[in-house]
């Protein structure tokens, strides 16, 4: 069993993750009503990656024999300035989420459970991938600008990111 402060944490971060999931869904929406399919497809596999995550601690709570409350979603931002500002709302989310994910492993020390230490190392490092990721496409956004040829190149190299 989790502590009753680590299992609070643990469904708080089940929680971000499925509220992430949905803030990415409404990027995707965004980019497909904006003529971006490649945007569009690389946001609705981190969707799919961010309820991959939520259910990555939904089943460690239970194999631990704690049992997962789950919480109300807010509705996502659905208006954007452009693709750009799509993807300065990933990082700056993603961020949010490292320091989210790194407080709840501070709190696993603290409550000496190693099992959850161990589960979150892989979101620790999965982090710096979520982070490298979004900043190297707001790089490449910088370069080829909000619209023409080099934006098109960029959503067709962004749409042949593979699932999993
Ligand atoms: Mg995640």
């Amino acid at each position: 069993m989790l502590s009753a402060q680590l299992l609070q944490a643990v469904n708080d971060q089940i929680k971000f993750e499925i509220q992430s999931a949905y803030a990415y869904l409404a990027m995707s929406a965004y980019c497909e009503s904006a003529n971006l399919p490649g945007c569009a497809k690389w946001l609705r596999i981190q969707w799919e990656e961010e309820l991959e995550h939520a259910m990555k601690l939904y089943d460690m709570v239970h194999a631990r024999g704690s049992h997962v409350t789950l919480q109300g979603i807010d509705k996502p931002a659905s208006e954007f300035k452009g693709v750009r500002d799509v993807f300065e709302k990933v990082l700056a989310h993603e961020q949010k989420v490292t320091a989210s994910i790194h407080n709840l492993r501070s709190l696993a020390i603290k409550e000496s459970d190693f099992a959850v230490q161990i589960e979150l190392d892989w979101f620790v490092k999965e982090q710096v991938e979520e982070e490298k990721n979004a900043s190297e496409i707001l790089a490449l956004l910088a370069m080829a600008g909000e619209s023409g040829p080099a934006l098109v190149m960029l959503d067709r190299q962004l749409g042949a990111r593979a699932a999993g």
